[in-house]
């Protein structure tokens, strides 16, 4: 079995990503796994590729095995896809959910239904080598609610509104959300360029 090393200490990408992939013959292994726990990535880049190629890049480095690196977040049209690579610390450095949440309904206040289109964005990049490099990238489009909905999930969720669904991800259960989601859509297109290369 091949075996991929994951650039995230966040059991849940872990997991998600392995019940992806474990129709192929790929094992996932953690960073942990492979000693490198306390590694810290600095994520500077200005594109969620850049970002995703520098976490599977430091990872790739540090074991010369193959590596996926991933980067996510919020893009709003109204704000000129803010807040985008910096939607962990939109708000601040400490990475809180609920006032990166206020600071975004602040930011679109009276802004009409129309007008508050936005998507999520996941890509992941698997480097093999540093000549040998996948790219997939998912992506889910919605709106901006004007008020928290939904107590499931996490970040953004409860102000993401899936317009088929006409409700938020944070109202949907984990199952129905992995259906859909950026992320989702991300490791589905990874699954389907790793089946071709076999
Ligand atoms: P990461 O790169 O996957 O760690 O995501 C960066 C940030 O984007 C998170 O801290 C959240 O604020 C936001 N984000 C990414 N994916 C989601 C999601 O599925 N729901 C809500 N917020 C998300």
């Amino acid at each position: 079995m091949k075996e991929l090393v994951l650039a995230s200490s966040n059991p849940h990408k872990i997991e998600e990503i392995y019940a992806i992939l474990k129709t192929l013959d790929y094992k996932i292994l953690s960073m942990k796994a492979v000693g490198l726990e306390d590694m810290e990535i600095i994520e500077d880049g200005d594109t969620f590729e850049a970002n995703s190629l520098i976490k599977a890049k430091t990872v790739y480095e540090a074991t010369k095995m193959p590596a996926i690196g991933d980067d996510s977040g919020l893009m709003v049209d109204y704000l000129g896809g803010e807040p985008g690579v910096f939607s962990a610390r939109y708000s601040g450095e400490d990475k809180n959910y609920q006032a990166n949440n206020e600071k975004l309904l602040r930011n679109l206040d009276g802004v009409p239904k129309e007008k508050r289109s936005a998507k999520f964005v996941t890509v992941i990049t698997l480097m093999f080598s540093p000549e040998d490099i996948v790219v997939a990238r998912g992506e889910v489009h919605g709106y901006i609610s004007e008020t928290l909905k939904g107590d499931n999930g996490f970040g953004y969720d409860p102000l993401f509104v899936v317009p088929e669904k006409n409700k938020t991800f944070a109202e949907l259960s984990s199952e129905e959300k992995n259906q859909i989601s950026h992320r989702a859509n991300a490791l589905i297109k990874l699954q389907a360029m790793l089946k071709e290369r076999g």
